[in-house]
């Protein structure tokens, strides 16, 4: 990156970490020089401290202004495509099709619905939805959102906060496999001088939780026969959690029974408890984590062959391929079934795909988008042939060379020959 004229760089600034919110570094940062994030940001960031304009830490993560990341980028070095990243902007139109609350039905429709898991296309019918955007608030909130976070990463020195603290994506720490708590019951308990809440994650929640994680710190979700675009996992996490919540009285026979043991195996009362059938980000956060948590009962009961899918996107979660499925038994008119199945996989295949090569295209011109790609592809090689092979096909799709970092050292040493 150059380095505008008269611009200087801090001379010290912790890398951001994988998964990390933008107020999260900041907060690291100021702390090396014993400010506050304001006080960092007002003084410091020269002409683009005027565009902070009273912004509190939930703006801040949420969509800020672009020449602020890239005042922040040439005084840190980290490139703005990554900063970008570690906030809810950064993440249209995978996470959301657009920060745009109008859309309404229309967008629950396309986000939720279009697609199908466990109920066959058109099974969930319509709803009528006001202003809505898939994960999030549709109106900001006007006070610091309650963050869920591990109490023993809290706990770590230099501890950081996910962007995930505020999204209701996932219930446990991927790498200490305990539950979120409520940042503030966390605070509490260290402020009384008692050991902070602490509870094991069941091992299907975790599972769920770990390929999410994946998704937000890769780009990519390995799935039992491929590897999807985030984006694409993200709507299928969010159509599963749509169907669980949807009332079994408006559903075919089998899907209301696949539906009553997801729930009476979650040990939760079918839909949460809800009457009324209101979209999950409205939803409070007890009733949201129940209907996390029957999601995950629901993938695991997927993966055991326990239930059956019958969704466009239901493929993608088990081994074997479609056609193998036994349906000798099925009620349905399996033939139209069949139809409407086939032609859902492609409208979804031919998105995932469009999808991909736009991230390619990104890659042409963000360094911090080519490196999350390389990561990706270089993960699994295991020698240095291997991964100047992956160099080479990026450079072949046009890829700048200078974007893509050479192996940490040792990497390819013999004694990591086999991984
Ligand atoms: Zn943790």
């Amino acid at each position: 990156m150059t380095v505008a004229q008269g611009v200087r760089r801090w001379p010290i600034h912790p890398r951001p970490r994988p998964g990390e919110a933008l107020t999260s570094w900041l907060g690291r940062l100021a702390a090396v020089y014993r400010l506050s994030v304001g006080q960092l940001l007002q003084h410091n960031l020269g002409p683009a401290s005027a565009l902070l304009n009273g912004a509190t830490a939930d703006d801040l993560d949420w969509d800020p202004p672009l020449a602020l990341l890239e005042a922040l980028a040439m005084r840190t070095g980290t490139e703005s495509g990554e900063l970008r990243l570690m906030t809810v902007g950064g993440w249209v139109p995978w996470l959301a099709d657009t920060l745009d609350a109008e859309r309404g039905s229309e967008a629950f429709h396309t986000y939720t619905r279009q697609d199908s898991v466990l109920l066959i296309p058109g099974e969930a019918g319509t709803n009528a939805v006001e202003r809505w955007l898939p994960w999030l608030p549709a109106d900001r909130p006007t006070r610091r959102a309650a963050r869920r976070i591990c109490p023993v990463c809290a706990a770590a020195p230099d501890p950081i906060t996910p962007l995930t603290a505020t999204i209701p994506l996932m219930l446990s720490c991927p790498e200490h496999g305990c539950r979120l708590e409520a940042e503030g019951d966390i605070a509490l308990a260290a402020a009384m001088g008692k050991p902070p809440p602490h509870r094991t994650a069941p091992e299907h929640i975790q599972t769920l939780d770990r390929l999410t994680w994946m998704g937000m710190t890769t780009g990519t979700v390995v799935l039992p026969r491929q590897a999807v675009h985030v984006g694409l996992w993200l709507r299928m996490l969010r159509t599963l959690l749509d169907e669980v919540s949807i009332s079994t009285s408006r559903l075919r026979r089998r899907s209301a029974a696949a539906l009553e043991l997801i729930w009476n195996t979650a040990a939760w009362p079918p839909r949460a408890g809800i009457s009324v059938w209101r979209p999950y980000e409205t939803l409070s956060i007890a009733r949201q984590e129940a209907m996390l948590e029957a999601t995950a009962t629901a993938l695991d009961l997927i993966r055991t062959g326990k239930i059956t899918t019958c969704g466009t996107l239901g493929h993608l979660l088990t081994r074997q391929s479609h056609q193998d499925v036994y349906d000798g038994d099925r009620p349905d008119p399996a033939v139209e079934v069949r139809a409407f199945v086939h032609d859902g996989l492609r409208r979804s295949w031919e998105q995932a795909t469009r999808d991909v090569e736009e991230w390619f295209a990104t890659a042409r011109t963000d360094p911090a988008v080519a490196r999350q790609i390389f990561g990706i592809l270089t993960h699994y090689s295991r020698t240095g042939e291997e991964y100047d092979r992956e160099r080479d096909f990026m450079i072949r799709h046009g890829t700048p060379a200078s974007f893509l970092p050479d192996p940490e050292p040792g990497r390819f040493a013999p004694s990591n020959g086999v991984r």
